[in-house]
């Protein structure tokens, strides 16, 4: 008889041999990896590691170690409802709905929204779990080149029907370029074709803004915005995704998000650590501000744009290259992943440094030095714009 998973060889080889197998290497310590610097976490803010997130997290446990059930059957606490209160405060909404992660929130939402029949329009650099979500609601998926504004609004010329529902769904930071959709822009197309407007502000929220409000907020088109979509587990620092807009959306989405109907409620000790997170995120300008600071800092040393907010990617090309590049990084004590396909497209591979709160100035200089002696030249513009 022939063992049904022999192909898995095969499989995993041809990943090897197009350089895009991956390893999981774990933490040694906590937020140590043998010792060196960490520019690759979404702690952006350094919560993850404060001792009162901690302390928060213990609280939190006397609810119990996991919630035992989906929100909709009796998985729920009044953490749970605090946390959703303190989020559509936070982000100026009437109510907000949390999933047990970002994924999930991205995947229940989309697939609640729209449905065979129904138009959504994606920019071609979303994050996967929107893509995910895209595929199972079942709806026609068109994707438009990366804040291309135009190129929507010929694809709405074309397939906008008023009689169905159309969603225009972006990230609000891009997770892998670091650059940020035009709210203002897909906020206008929006409302001329009567479309809903979703954004997922991963890597916004709790770092741009007021208050760090994320991306449409900075933009000062929150409002025009239906569907605001978060995760607790980048500069929040606990995990668990979320979804804020009008009462009677989150009211739907609670009925219809199937990543929220059929997954269990998030563990009441992580809804405790989110809601000190939300509090601190939100009212920590210093935090914020530093964060920034080691992004403008790193990019500024690289030579690289002025980043608007705390991802810096340095695009390598091949991923050979890139995994070359990060392994001299790590020689130095510095760790930088090399994200390669089918995380960014082909051609694409780079190293992405994301910088947080915790990093001192000094280090962001020594990561530059380290980083241009590690790169070829052609890769690098000829000078930092500042000497530092
Ligand atoms: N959206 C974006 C843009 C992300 O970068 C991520 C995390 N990689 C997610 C959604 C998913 O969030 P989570 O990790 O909380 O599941």
């Amino acid at each position: 008889m022939t063992d049904p998973l022999d192909w898995i060889d095969g499989a995993l080889g041809d990943l090897e041999q197009a350089g895009l197998r991956r390893v999981i290497r774990n933490r040694d310590r906590p937020w140590s990896l043998g010792g060196m610097v960490d520019l690759s976490s979404n702690d952006y803010l350094g919560l993850a590691r404060d001792p009162a997130m901690a302390t928060a997290t213990a609280r939190g446990v006397r609810w119990g170690a996991g919630a035992g059930a989906s929100r909709l059957v009796v998985g729920g606490s009044p953490i749970h409802v605090q946390l959703e209160q303190a989020i559509a405060d936070w982000k100026r909404t009437e109510d907000a709905m949390v999933f047990s992660s970002g994924y999930m929130a991205n995947l229940g939402a989309v697939q609640a929204l729209v449905g065979r029949g129904d138009l959504v329009l994606s920019d071609a650099l979303n994050h996967a779990s929107i893509i995910d979500g895209c595929r199972l609601s079942g709806a026609t998926v068109k994707v438009y080149a990366h804040r291309d504004t135009a190129g929507l609004v010929e694809l709405l010329e074309a397939f906008h029907d008023p009689s169905r529902r159309t969603l225009i769904v972006t990230d609000g930071v891009f997770s892998m370029d670091g650059d940020t959709a035009d709210m203002a822009a897909l906020c206008e197309v929006a409302g001329r074709f009567g479309a809903m407007v979703m954004v997922d502000d991963a890597h916004g929220s709790g770092v741009i803004g007021p208050e760090g409000r994320g991306t449409a907020a900075a933009q000062g088109v929150a409002d025009g915005v239906h569907v605001h979509m978060g995760t607790l587990s980048k500069a929040v620092g606990a995990g668990g995704g979320f979804v804020a807009g009008r009462a009677d959306l989150i009211d739907y989405l609670r009925n219809r998000a199937r990543s929220f109907v059929f997954d269990t409620a998030m563990p009441p000790a992580v809804a405790a650590a989110a809601l000190r997170g939300v509090t601190i995120a939100r009212s920590d300008e210093r935090r914020r501000q530093a964060a920034l600071d080691r992004a403008a800092r790193l990019a500024d040393g690289l030579g690289l744009p002025a980043p608007e907010a705390c991802v810096v990617p340095l695009v390598v090309g091949e991923p050979d290259a890139a995994m070359a590049m990060a392994g001299a990084l790590e020689d130095a004590g510095f760790l930088v992943v090399a994200i390669r396909p089918p995380s960014v497209p082909d051609g694409t591979a780079r190293l992405r440094f994301t910088t947080n709160a915790t990093l001192a100035p000094d280090t962001i200089d020594r990561v530059v030095a380290a980083t241009r002696a590690a790169l070829p030249p052609p890769l690098l513009a000829p000078s930092p714009k500042t000497d530092r």
